[in-house]
């Protein structure tokens, strides 16, 4: 599972992060993924950070945290300094939004889930994720919000096409391979006006996701391949907010045994159940090494 060692940073340091959601019990996957970002950041001389995204409080439990520190600390991890928890940083988020705000690239969405089901469904819907709506004019939103109706903050594609011009189409993001780095094109249109603050948080997993990277000083962001398109929307994210975007490396899903990739469900493969079958750190290790 070797990873070229990253080159460090303008101020010569490198900074990696694991990132997960306390929202079930991490498995090979998750280890996979931390140990790629706690050894580029040994080999590189730099720091590895923890930071528990649970800003989602209807799905993040308190003992999932408390097992997930254990099980890293189990695989011999040590991060840098206190893990930074998202549930504690939610007015740093809406500070955020409220630039985006000021800018006018956000707007509110009124919009059920039904009436976007309906918009999508509708003959040429936009493809899943990638729903676009326009903000109400000032005399409706202002009754919309009299009825106390709830919204969730949009970005505005328009808006952000229109910030940026044409360097809106070029956008790239730049990821680490084995052998060097690359510009990749990002695409974030295909996300739709992606929900930036929803309904009942406030911000998302995209808006705090890249806040905390700009101010925890992450430089390589390193994380599943399913997450290589969210690299696309996460550059233009930076660029909207003034921050210089990390390089990215997207590495191979674990798969289990019956070959599909792991999710927190597959019980079998947690690092708590292969715990409890005898499986040492070092077992664990090796089965990761291989991938
Ligand atoms: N909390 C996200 C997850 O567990 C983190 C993704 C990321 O590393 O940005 O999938």
């Amino acid at each position: 599972m070797a990873l070229m060692t990253p080159a460090p940073s303008g101020d010569g340091h490198v900074v990696t992060r694991f990132a997960p959601s306390p929202s079930g019990y991490l498995h090979l996957g998750h280890a996979y993924s931390a140990l790629l970002n706690f050894e580029q950041a040994r080999a590189a001389g730099g720091r590895f950070l923890l930071r528990i995204e649970d800003i989602d409080r209807t799905r993040c439990r308190p003992e999932f945290e408390a097992a997930m520190l254990e099980d890293l600390a189990w695989l011999g991890l040590v991060w840098d300094q206190p893990p930074l928890r998202q549930s504690d940083r939610l007015p740093i988020y809406e500070r955020y939004l409220a630039d985006l705000e000021a800018c006018g690239l956000v707007y509110r969405c009124f919009k059920t889930r039904r009436d976007i089901a309906d918009a999508m469904a509708a003959p040429h819907g936009a493809p899943v994720g990638a729903f676009r709506s326009a903000p109400l004019d000032p005399e409706a939103e202002q009754a919309a919000l009299a009825a106390g109706r709830p919204f969730a903050w949009r970005l505005s594609l328009t808006a952000a096409r229109a910030t940026l011009g044409l360097a809106f189409d070029r956008l790239t993001f730049v990821e680490a391979t084995a052998t060097g780095t690359i510009a990749r094109p990002a695409d974030p249109a295909r996300f739709g006006d992606v929900v930036l603050g929803r309904k009942e948080i406030g911000t998302s997993y995209h808006l705090a996701s890249v806040v905390d990277d700009a101010l925890q000083g992450v430089t390589h962001v390193t994380r599943g391949q399913d997450l290589r398109d969210a690299a696309g929307l996460h550059v233009l994210l930076s660029g909207l907010l003034g921050f210089a975007p990390p390089v990215y490396h997207h590495h191979t899903l674990i798969l289990g045994p019956d070959g599909r990739r792991l999710a927190k469900r597959d019980r079998a493969e947690t690092l708590r159940a292969l715990r409890a079958a005898g499986v040492t750190p070092a077992d664990a290790r090796a089965r990761l090494a291989d991938v």
